[in-house]
C-alpha cells in the first residue's frame, strides 16, 4: 500500500521538480537590493536601532496589512509575547491556541506566565474551527461581567490566537463572532501569511493585533525578525514603549517607567526587510504558480490530495502541503522517508502542541481533527525559485 503510494507521490512531485539534486523546503532568496541597502547601513554607520530602514519597513508593513501601525521586533516569538502582554494577558490566564501550530504560538503564552488552552482545527483551512470553538466554550466557559472564565479551572480566558497555517486564512468573520460572544481579544498569528488575502483583504489586521515573522524560512526574511501590526493607536504606542525598555522621553536622562523589554529590530535587519518587500509580489506570484503545478500533478492521484487555498482566499502558499487519505503515521513516515531519500526536503506538520511533553497537562478541547491532520500531512518543497524552471523538450 505505502509502497505504491510513495512511488506515485514521488512521481507527482517530480513532475513539478525535476531531479537536479538537493532541494530545500523553503530557501531565502536575497537577489534584490539587500546587499545595496546593507552597504548603505554600514557606510552611513546606522546599523543599530535608529535609521531610515526601520521606519520605512514599519510603514510598508502597515500598508501591506492594511493597518495603521507596525512595530518591528527581533523575532516573531517576542512579537507575539509583546502582543499578548498588550492584549492584557496576565499570569494565570488561559489563552486559546490551536494545537496544530508552530511551538512559538504556545510558548509566547507561557512567556506571559499564562496557560495555553488548545483548541481544534478544521481541514478546509488547517486553522482554528470557529464552530467547534463556539461549542467548546459553550460547554466549559461562562461570562461574568464581560470576562470569560473556564468553569473547570476557574481561570480567566483572555485571548484567542488564530494562526493562518502555511499562509491559509482562518475563517476570521466566524471567529470574530465567537470572540465577541465570549469577550475575547483576538491576536492573529500571521507569521506565515504575509501577503495572503481573504476576499481581497490582506490578513493580519482583523484582530486587535496581528503578528508577523521574518525568520529565514518565511516568505520574506530579515535574517531574524518580527512585527506587530494594529489599527489601534493606543495599542501601537503601548507596544513601542514596552519593547523599547519603557524609556520616558527626555533629552538626556535615562528613566524607565516599568520593567520592560528590549525587543527592537536593528536597522540592518530592517534594510534586508525593505529589499525583500520590494520582491514580495514576485515571490507570491511564483509561489502561487508552484502551488498550481503541484495541484495539477496531484489532481488525479489516488491516496493523497494537494491542499488548496480555502474558498475566497488568495494564499501566499508559504509551505505547500499534501494530505494523505489515510490516518496512518507509519505510511506517512514511509512516504516522507522516500521523498527525503530523493533529496527533497519534506517534513510532517509540527507535532501537535498537546502531544509535546512540555504541554501535556495544558487544558484542551477535543482535538480529533488536529490529530487526524497531523497524521496525514506532508509539506513539500516551496521555495519561489522552484517555479522558475525553464520548460524542457520532455515537457
Ligand atoms: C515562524 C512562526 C512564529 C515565530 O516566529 P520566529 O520569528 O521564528 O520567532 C510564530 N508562529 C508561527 C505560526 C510561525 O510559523
Amino acid at each position: 500500500m505505502a509502497e505504491k503510494l510513495k512511488n506515485t507521490i514521488l512521481e507527482a512531485v517530480r513532475e513539478v521538480i525535476p531531479d537536479r539534486g538537493r532541494v530545500g523546503l523553503h530557501e531565502p532568496e536575497l537577489k534584490g537590493n539587500e546587499a545595496a541597502y546593507l552597504t548603505r547601513c554600514i557606510e552611513s554607520n546606522w546599523v543599530s536601532y535608529l535609521g531610515e530602514y526601520v521606519e520605512r519597513f514599519e510603514r510598508e508593513l502597515a500598508e501591506l496589512t492594511n493597518t495603521s501601525h507596525a512595530i518591528v521586533m527581533v523575532n516573531g516569538t517576542v512579537a507575539l509575547h509583546a502582543a499578548l502582554l498588550v492584549a492584557g494577558v496576565e499570569p494565570g490566564d488561559e489563552v486559546l491556541v490551536p494545537s496544530l501550530t508552530f511551538v512559538a504560538s504556545a510558548n509566547a503564552v507561557s512567556h506571559c506566565q499564562a496557560i495555553p488552552h488548545f483548541v481544534d482545527s478544521e481541514e478546509r483551512t488547517l486553522g482554528i474551527n470557529p464552530d467547534a470553538l463556539q461549542a467548546h466554550l459553550e460547554e466549559i466557559a461562562e461570562l461574568r461581567d464581560g470576562v470569560c472564565y473556564n468553569r473547570h479551572t476557574g481561570r480567566v480566558i483572555r485571548t484567542v490566537i488564530p494562526v493562518h497555517i502555511f499562509g491559509h486564512p482562518v475563517r476570521m468573520k466566524e471567529l470574530q463572532q465567537v470572540a465577541k460572544n465570549f469577550g475575547l481579544v483576538i491576536v492573529e498569528d500571521a507569521a506565515e501569511s504575509l501577503g495572503s488575502k481573504m476576499n481581497g483583504r490582506p490578513l493580519g489586521g482583523d484582530g486587535l493585533m496581528g503578528v508577523l515573522s521574518f525568520n529565514g524560512n518565511k516568505i520574506v526574511t530579515t535574517g531574524g525578525g518580527g512585527a506587530v501590526v494594529t489599527n489601534n493607536k493606543t495599542v501601537a504606542a503601548r507596544l513601542k514603549h514596552l519593547t523599547t525598555t519603557a524609556k520616558t522621553a527626555h533629552p538626556y536622562a535615562f528613566n524607565h517607567d516599568e520593567i520592560a523589554y528590549n525587543y527592537r529590530m536593528p536597522n540592518i535587519n530592517a534594510a534586508v526587510g525593505c529589499a525583500q518587500l520590494e520582491q514580495l509580489d514576485d515571490f507570491i506570484a511564483r509561489k502561487r504558480k508552484l502551488a498550481d503545478r503541484y495541484a495539477n500533478a496531484f489532481a488525479s492521484l489516488e491516496g493523497a490530495q494537494f491542499f488548496s487555498e480555502p474558498h475566497g482566499a488568495s494564499s501566499n502558499y508559504w509551505l505547500n502541503a499534501i494530505l494523505l487519505d489515510d490516518q496512518d503515521i507509519s505510511a506517512r513516515n514511509e512516504v516522507l522517508e522516500h521523498l527525503i531519500e530523493a533529496k527533497l526536503q519534506c517534513r510532517p506538520v509540527w507535532t501537535p502542541m498537546h502531544q509535546l511533553p512540555i504541554y501535556k497537562s495544558a487544558p484542551r478541547a477535543s482535538l480529533s481533527v488536529c490529530e487526524a491532520i497531523a497524521a496525514r500531512l506532508i509539506n513539500l518543497p516551496s521555495s519561489p525559485f522552484l517555479a522558475d524552471r525553464t520548460l524542457t523538450s520532455e515537457e
